[in-house]
């Protein structure tokens, strides 16, 4: 027998055959199994370039963000882990900008969630016109994005990229025939300043960017160690607040608010908390971390709850037609089921609706405006009364203000402060509050502390006045229906509304 493997292609396996029977039979044999061979390693080829190209795809997939078509987060959590290494081998350091929509999420409860994600892809290709060459744009997850700069840049040229980002995103972006206006908080951090850790580099990235936000948003900030502290305070704060509800470290105290005739109206229910290691805090710094650390509706059930309780001893001492007015956070209006907590506690404990009055930031009612609608007229229904806080600072657009269901507008301190020296606040005010006056809102001036401001605005028609002239906030075992001035002589009216507006 004469057999020949031919491996020069292995397609080609075959043996020739010459000679007797059996070996002819055998030959034959042999030659279908190297054809059943052939047919298998064929099929093999095919599975593998198959799977080949899965992987490469299930890669692509793994490594870049469906939406946006950018580099997803993980990609460049592992690009970045390798920049590192190189880095720390090297002088280079490695440089990041992480960026953050300013309301994104309005644009999203506005024009719904297929808009918000067309405008994620526009954002996307619009900052890769910003970066250079090399750089590298990933969406972070959200509304966050994170660049990877290569090529060690110096501070002015990370400073010029933000920039570019910051004015660019400020231009609108038209999609489904809607003209969308966001901005853009940026955080820019270098390992010089934030140290070679990846989470450090990240997170620092993060705290960075959160601190423009928190200065107006539409800026950036460069990272400093400095923050580290302030930051590592707010965790802080953030993870006490569950313990402290339960140990009952806050405490509600309450300011008065006057009448024209600087007499009693009724008061306003402002937080304390007292942690036995941070000491004091104030609400304006532990309140927006509630907010941001999601706490924030379990502190205002607890509000409700203790207001509900002291009202009885209120009404002793004030009398019950002095309201008592609550503040409720922009986050508070989000959550569903505060109205049914509202109902229920109302409920067990006994309590007439017109007893009480909400106050909400203006930001906060237009941030979550339908939200906020529907929630207002329900409590508004049943019968309690709602103010509209800090007004005049922010947004201040009133043409929305036909269409919530508000019996008061508090001007902010900040305007009754400008009043002694700014001519243009003494017009805004005084427009704003013959607005108001057509509108039939009570008008209540916050921080009233001279008696110049007192005189002000009641000469200028505000029924409500609360501020340390009066009432300081005390605590319930310290409360008195006596403000600390009874104010005479000029400037006081002869009689000033003691009443609702909107009950004259
Ligand atoms: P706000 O609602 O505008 O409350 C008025 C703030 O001005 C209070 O500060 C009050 O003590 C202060 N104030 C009143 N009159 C005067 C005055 O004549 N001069 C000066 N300098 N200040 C005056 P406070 O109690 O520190 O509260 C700060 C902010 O924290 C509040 O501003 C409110 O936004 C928030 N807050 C307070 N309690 C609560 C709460 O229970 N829930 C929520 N969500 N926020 C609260
Ligand atoms: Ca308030
Ligand atoms: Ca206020």
């Amino acid at each position: 027998m004469r057999a020949r493997l031919n491996k020069l292609k292995t397609t080609s396996l075959r043996i020739d055959i010459e000679g007797r029977d059996e070996v002819a039979t055998l030959g034959h044999n042999i030659n279908l199994m190297m054809s059943a061979i052939n047919v298998e390693t064929d099929k093999n080829r095919r599975q593998t370039r198959q799977l080949l190209e899965q992987r490469k795809a299930m890669e692509r997939l793994a490594n870049v963000d469906s939406l946006t078509g950018l580099f997803n987060r993980q990609f460049c959590t592992e690009y970045l882990r390798i920049q590192q290494i190189r880095a720390r081998r090297s002088t280079r350091n490695v440089a990041l900008i992480f960026f953050d929509l300013d309301g994104f999420k309005g644009i999203n409860d506005r024009f719904g969630h297929a808009t918000g994600d067309l405008l994620l892809i526009e954002v996307g290709k619009r900052v890769k016109g910003y970066i250079r060459e090399g750089d590298l744009l990933s969406r972070w997850g959200g509304d966050e994005f994170l660049i990877l700069l290569h090529d060690d840049p110096d501070e002015f040229t990370l400073v010029n990229i933000a920039n570019r980002i910051i004015n660019g995103l400020r231009e609108p972006f038209h999609i489904n025939n809607w003209e969308i206006n966001i901005g853009a908080s940026v955080g820019i951090v270098s390992g010089q300043n934030s140290g070679h850790n990846l989470s450090d580099l990240i997170s620092n990235a993060d705290v960075a960017m959160y601190r423009s936000k928190m200065a107006g948003r539409g800026g950036y900030t460069i990272f400093a160690q400095e923050m580290m502290e302030d930051s590592k305070r707010k965790l802080r704060i953030a993870s006490s607040i569950a313990s402290a509800i339960k140990h009952d470290e806050f405490e509600l105290v309450y300011q008065g608010k006057v009448c024209p005739q600087a007499n009693l109206f009724g008061f306003e229910a402002l937080l304390r908390w007292h942690n036995p290691e941070l000491g004091p805090l104030s609400p304006g710094e532990f309140i927006p971390i509630a907010e941001q650390s999601g706490k924030i509706t379990d502190i205002t059930r607890w509000v409700l709850e203790r207001l509900c309780r002291d009202l009885p001893r209120i009404h002793e001492i004030a009398g019950k037609e002095r309201p008592v007015s609550v503040n409720l956070s922009a986050l508070d209006l989000k959550k569903p089921g505060l109205f049914e907590f509202i109902e229920g506690l109302l409920a067990a404990y006994q309590i007439d609706p017109a007893w009480l009055e909400f106050e909400v930031t203006e930001s906060a009612y237009l941030a979550n405006f339908d939200m906020a609608n529907r929630f207002f007229q329900a409590v508004s229904k049943m019968g309690c009364s709602l103010a509209l806080d800090d007004f005049g600072v922010g947004y201040s657009s009133l043409s929305y203000l036909t269409q919530i269901p508000i019996n008061t507008l508090k001007i902010d301190k900040q305007f009754v402060d400008n009043i002694d020296s700014s001519d243009k606040d003494i017009v805004v005010m005084k427009a704003i509050i013959g607005m108001a006056k057509h509108l039939r809102l009570n008008i209540c001036a916050e921080g009233i502390e001279t008696r110049g401001q007192f005189d002000f605005m009641v000469e200028n028609g505000c029924n409500q006045l609360q501020g340390y002239l009066f009432f300081k906030p005390a605590r319930l075992q310290d409360l008195t229906a006596r403000p600390d001035r009874q104010l005479t002589g000029p400037g006081l009216p002869p009689g000033g509304q003691t009443h609702r507006r909107d009950t004259e």
